[in-house]
């Protein structure tokens, strides 16, 4: 347990302290959860002082950056039980709460305080703004109504918990100013800062690794067809026996869309142990065995014997996918069916169905990005979001060992654990 240090306070903040039977929230970290938390608060207990702060000279920054600058706000998946299948790390810890706050109350909440909202056809839920000032304005100004203060620039930077019960909860910035709380939340996203303060208060921090990534190839070629998708792509990792699917994009780096970052994500903490140094296989055709693509290459050239190799794709991906595929069999420009050898039909199955990639490094994938790792679930009451560790120490959003899938599930869980904290918390 940390010493208790005396320090001095502002006359506004010595009455508080004594301020008989207002109880008083503090709320570390203007971000999803924290705004949701507060909010809540506010609705069900009028009486109380609520109080978020906030070290940047903005607060819902990252609201403001997410989705493309969109806000993918939460995902149309409603079923509790379905929703965890997209946390690689969270999942049990989740299902309770969801029963409580889940998707179609994210959607009604917002929709209620004015903000309509579009379900894309891949489930992404955003404002019909298309911007995610909507979701700002929503939140800033349902934290004013509330009475909410909300104060910007302090940086907290020791966190000191009550010596006795009836005690408060006390913190300090880094310009010496203190604040205290009857219960503190730290709803502080993923700042090593902030884990280092909270490991000091005897919990463990569940060492951060970057998750929703994508994959660096080395390969000019796969460079020259950026832009290209195709819809339904298996990607497996043999290394550590992880598999994929979903859409996949060619970048001018290598390979990017839904079925890499899912495998970012789930891959996390193996991917980073192998310093992003690994191999793939890809599948191009929704996961099409390489036996029956090879029988529909040969009967390819029986029955269209006389027409160039590279002319159309037998099989459903885009023409420049599969002319640069024949390059790389090493079929000539003008060869026509009936001189497909069988090395190059083999090679050809095998760039559809099973070639492998060299993968070495990762770029950021700009539309979302988290941190897998924070505080150790299994030393928190998800019930109230609580510490099991400190009465009255709540944590919500990315400060957890939570995080998601791409598609607004890592919003979903910051704003199902700031309602349960806000009301939970008296
Ligand atoms: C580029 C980008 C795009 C994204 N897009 C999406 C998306 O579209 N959909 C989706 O579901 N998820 C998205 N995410 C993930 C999502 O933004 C996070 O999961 C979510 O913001 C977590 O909310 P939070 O409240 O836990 O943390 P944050 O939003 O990170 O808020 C934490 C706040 O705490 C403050 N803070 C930190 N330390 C201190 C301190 N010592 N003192 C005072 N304040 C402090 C920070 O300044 C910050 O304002 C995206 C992430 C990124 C980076």
């Amino acid at each position: 347990m940390l010493q208790f240090h005396p320090l001095s306070c502002s006359p506004m903040e010595s009455a508080e302290m004594f301020s008989g039977d207002t109880r008083h929230f503090l709320i570390i970290g203007g971000g999803a959860a924290g705004f949701f938390a507060a909010i809540r608060a506010a609705e069900m207990n009028p009486n109380a002082k609520i109080t978020i702060l906030e070290q940047g000279k903005e607060t819902l920054s990252k609201v403001r950056i997410s989705g493309g600058g969109r806000c993918n706000v939460t995902h149309a998946c409603f079923d509790p039980t379905e929703l965890v299948k997209f946390y690689p790390r969270g999942k049990n810890a989740l299902r309770g709460p969801f029963t409580r706050f889940c998707t179609g109350d994210t959607m009604e909440w917002f929709e209620s305080r004015g903000v309509p909202l579009k379900i894309e056809e891949d489930g992404r839920v955003f404002p019909t703004s298309d911007q995610s000032q909507s979701i700002i304005n929503c939140l800033e100004g349902a934290a004013a109504k509330a009475g909410i203060t909300v104060l910007k620039h302090k940086k907290v930077a020791q966190l000191y918990p009550p010596e006795e019960p009836g005690q408060r909860w006390k913190v300090l910035t880094i310009k010496g100013e203190s604040y205290y709380g009857d219960a503190l939340m730290l709803a502080t996203g993923s700042s090593k800062f902030v884990w280092d303060l909270i490991s000091h208060l005897g919990h463990t921090i569940v060492q951060p690794v970057p998750s929703l990534f994508t994959f660096n190839i080395a390969l000019p070629w796969l460079h020259q067809l950026a832009g290209i998708a195709v819809p339904n792509a298996i990607v497996k990792i043999p290394k550590s026996k992880l598999e994929t699917d979903g859409p996949l994009l060619i970048t001018h780096w290598g390979l990017s869309g839904p079925a890499i970052l899912k495998a970012s994500a789930w891959g996390a903490r193996e991917l980073e142990a192998y310093n992003y140094d690994f191999d793939i296989k890809v599948n191009w055709l929704a996961g099409r065995s390489r036996e029956s693509v090879t029988e529909q290459l040969r009967q390819e050239k029986q029955e269209n014997a006389r027409k160039k190799i590279d002319g159309r794709a037998p099989v459903e991906i885009p023409t420049r996918l599969w002319k640069a595929f024949c390059q790389q069999a090493g079929c000539t420009e003008d060869q026509r069916w009936a001189d497909l050898r069988k090395d190059q039909l083999n090679k050809l199955a095998e760039f559809l169905c099973e070639h492998t990639f060299p993968v070495k490094g990762k770029s950021t994938f700009k539309d979302e990005f988290v941190t897998a790792g924070g505080v150790e679930l299994k030393e928190v009451n998800f019930k109230k979001f609580e510490s099991k560790i400190h009465d009255n120490l709540f944590f919500a959003g990315e400060v957890l060992n939570i995080d998601a899938v791409t598609g607004g599930f890592n919003f979903q869980a910051a704003w199902t654990g700031g309602w349960i904290v806000g009301t939970e918390v008296f």
